[in-house]
C-alpha cells in the first residue's frame, strides 16, 4: 500500500482513555485507518473499576456533568441510555474549623445564588452575606479586567466581586474539592460556563443563577451509568472494535519523529507515512500520517519535544470504605461534604456514594456504606503518600469520622482500595503546547476537567486532523 496515493490515511491515537477512544471513534467513522497505542494493560485511563465488597466501584471519575448533553449524545450512541442513573437529591455540605452545614442549594462552584437566605447566612455571617447580597448592584467590570495581563483567577474575581467571606467559606472548599486546585491558583476560564455567564450577566450572582438554571433544565447537574462509568469505556472500546480501530495495550510510546513527507512527483500527496512512534527500546511501533496525542501534558511535551513551562500536575489519592455501620443509613452529611482549610481534615472531600447513588447502595451488603475520601491538591502532596496501607486506613477513618460526625471503626471496615493518581490543572485560556500540522492534542488539559470537557474536546481535535488530512487524499477519506 505505501507509495499509494489512494489508501486510507492511518492515524496513530496515543492514549486509550475516554479522549482517546471518543477520538479514535469519530477518527474511525470518518474512514481513517486507526490504531489506539495505549501504556497501561487497562483501557478508560482515568475512568477506572475496583471491586469492594464484591460490587463494582469507580476508583477515577464517578459521574458525568450533564451540561451541553455531550456525553449523554455520546452514552446513547452506545446504546446506554437506559443505564443512566441520578443522584438522590440530599445535597452536601462543607466542613470548617466551626462545624458542618449543608452548602447553600443550586451556587456554582460555592458562589451563593441567594446570599441572604439562611442557608447562606449561615456560612457567611449578615456583613458576608450583605456583601455578596449587593453584588449585583456593583458596576460591571470585565474579568481580567484589572491590573495585569495575566487572566483573572477566580479566586481575585470572586474576592473582588463579593468579598473573602464568600471566597473562603464557600468557593475555595468547592474548588479544592472539584479542580483539586486552589481558587486563587484556577483561571476563571476552567469552570465550565462561569466566565461567559459573568460576561452576560456583569455578576457573579446572577451568573451562578444562570447556571444552576441551565443545570436544572437539564435535569440536575450531574448523572452517572449504572454498574459504574467503566460502562462508557466498556462500550467505548467495543464500538471501535466493531469499527476496525486496532487496540495496543501496554506499549509506550516515548519518541514521535517525522519522516518522509510528501510524494516527490506529487507535492501535497502523500507517499509514505509522516510520522513514526518508536517504544522505550527504540522499536518502531507504527508509521502514520497524523497523530492524536490524548495523553497527560507532560508527555505530550515530551513526545513534541516542546520547552515549555513545567506541566502543572500533581498527586492525588483516593480512599474508600465499606464501613457496615447502620448509623449511616441516615446519610449525616447528605451526598457527602467537602473541606475547608482549618478545619483538622486531612482529607478535602468525602462522598457517601452509596447514600449519593442508590443504585450502588443494592449492590453492597444490607447496611453497608461506601464512603470515598480524596487526598491531595496542587502544591500539596495527598497527605496518604508515603503511608502504609494500615496508616491509610487510619488516617481515612478518622477523617471520615470527623467528616460525618460518627465515629468509625477500622473494625467495621468490611473492605477498602486506595487509588493513587496524577492530575494535571485546567486549562487557561491560550494553549500552552503548539502540535505541528498533523498532530493534535487532546484531553482535560486541553479542554477542561471532566467527561463533559474532554468528550466535545476529543471529537473536535479528531475533526481538526481530518481536515488536516483530508486534502492530501481526497479520494480516499469516506463519511461514515
Ligand atoms: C479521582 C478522579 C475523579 C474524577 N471524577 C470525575 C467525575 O466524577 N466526573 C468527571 O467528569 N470527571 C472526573 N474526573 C476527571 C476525568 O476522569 C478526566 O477528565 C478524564 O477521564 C480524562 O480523560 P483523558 O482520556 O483525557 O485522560 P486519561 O484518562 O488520563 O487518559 C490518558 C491515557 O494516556 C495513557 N498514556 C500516558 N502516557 C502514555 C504514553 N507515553 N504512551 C501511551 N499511552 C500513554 C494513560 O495510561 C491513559 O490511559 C476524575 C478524575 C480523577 C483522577
Amino acid at each position: 500500500m505505501h507509495g499509494s496515493t489512494l489508501r486510507e490515511p492511518r492515524v496513530a491515537v496515543v492514549g486509550g482513555g475516554v479522549s482517546g477512544l471518543v477520538a479514535a471513534r469519530e477518527l474511525a467513522r470518518a474512514g481513517a485507518a486507526v490504531t489506539v497505542i495505549e501504556r497501561d494493560e487497562h483501557l478508560g485511563g482515568r475512568v477506572r473499576g475496583a471491586a469492594l465488597c464484591g460490587a463494582p466501584f469507580d476508583v477515577g471519575a464517578e459521574a458525568f456533568a450533564t451540561r451541553a448533553g455531550a456525553v449523554e449524545e455520546l452514552v446513547s450512541d452506545l446504546g446506554l441510555t437506559t443505564h443512566i442513573v441520578h443522584p438522590a437529591r440530599l445535597g452536601s455540605w462543607v466542613v470548617t474549623a466551626e462545624g458542618a452545614r449543608p452548602l447553600p442549594p443550586g451556587g456554582a462552584v460555592g458562589i451563593p445564588v441567594r446570599p441572604l437566605a439562611a442557608e447562606a447566612r449561615a456560612h457567611l455571617g449578615l456583613r458576608g452575606a450583605v456583601r455578596a447580597a449587593v453584588e449585583p448592584l456593583l458596576r460591571r467590570d470585565r474579568a481580567g479586567s484589572a491590573a495585569s495581563d495575566a487572566p483573572e483567577t477566580l479566586g481575585a474575581l470572586v474576592r473582588r466581586r463579593l468579598g473573602e467571606r464568600v471566597l473562603d467559606s464557600l468557593v475555595r472548599p468547592i474548588a479544592l474539592g472539584v479542580y483539586s486546585t486552589d481558587p486563587d491558583r484556577l483561571e476563571l476560564s476552567a469552570v465550565p460556563g462561569l466566565a461567559a455567564a459573568y460576561a452576560r450577566t456583569g455578576s457573579l450572582v446572577r451568573a451562578a443563577r444562570q447556571l444552576r438554571d441551565a443545570s436544572a433544565h437539564a435535569g440536575g447537574a450531574v448523572a452517572a451509568l449504572a454498574g459504574g462509568m467503566t460502562a462508557l469505556t466498556g462500550a467505548l472500546v467495543a464500538d471501535v472494535r466493531d469499527r476496525g480501530v486496532e487496540i495496543r495495550t501496554g506499549t509506550r510510546v516515548v519518541e514521535l519523529t517525522r519522516g518522509v513527507s510528501e510524494h516527490p512527483a506529487a507535492p501535497g500527496r502523500r507517499s509514505e507515512p509522516q510520522w513514526m512512534l518508536r517504544d522505550s527500546v527504540g522499536k518502531t511501533i507504527l508509521r502514520c500520517d497524523a497523530v492524536l496525542l490524548a495523553v497527560p501534558e507532560s508527555v505530550a511535551a515530551t513526545l513534541l519535544a516542546e520547552r515549555t513551562p513545567p506541566p502543572r500536575e500533581h498527586d492525588i489519592e483516593v480512599v474508600a470504605l465499606a464501613v457496615a455501620d447502620t448509623r449511616l443509613d441516615a446519610a449525616p452529611r447528605g451526598t457527602g461534604a467537602l473541606v475547608a482549610d482549618g478545619a483538622g481534615i486531612a482529607a478535602k472531600a468525602l462522598t457517601h456514594v452509596t447514600a449519593k447513588w442508590p443504585d450502588r447502595a443494592a449492590t453492597v451488603p444490607a447496611g453497608t456504606h461506601v464512603l470515598r475520601l480524596s487526598y491531595g491538591r496542587a502544591g500539596v502532596a495527598p497527605e496518604t503518600a508515603g503511608l502504609s496501607d494500615t496508616e491509610t486506613l487510619g488516617l481515612a477513618c478518622r477523617d471520615a469520622s470527623l467528616i460525618l460526625g460518627v465515629p468509625i471503626d477500622s473494625a467495621a471496615v468490611r473492605d477498602w482500595v486506595r487509588q493513587p493518581w496524577i492530575v494535571g490543572a485546567p486549562p487557561g485560556p491560550t494553549p500552552r503546547l503548539l502540535p505541528p500540522p498533523g498532530v493534535d492534542v487532546a484531553g482535560d488539559w486541553v479542554s477542561g476537567t471532566g467527561l463533559a470537557s474532554v468528550v466535545p474536546g476529543a471529537r473536535a481535535a479528531a475533526a481538526r486532523l481530518l481536515t488536516h488530512l483530508s486534502p492530501m487524499n481526497e479520494s480516499s477519506v469516506s463519511s461514515a
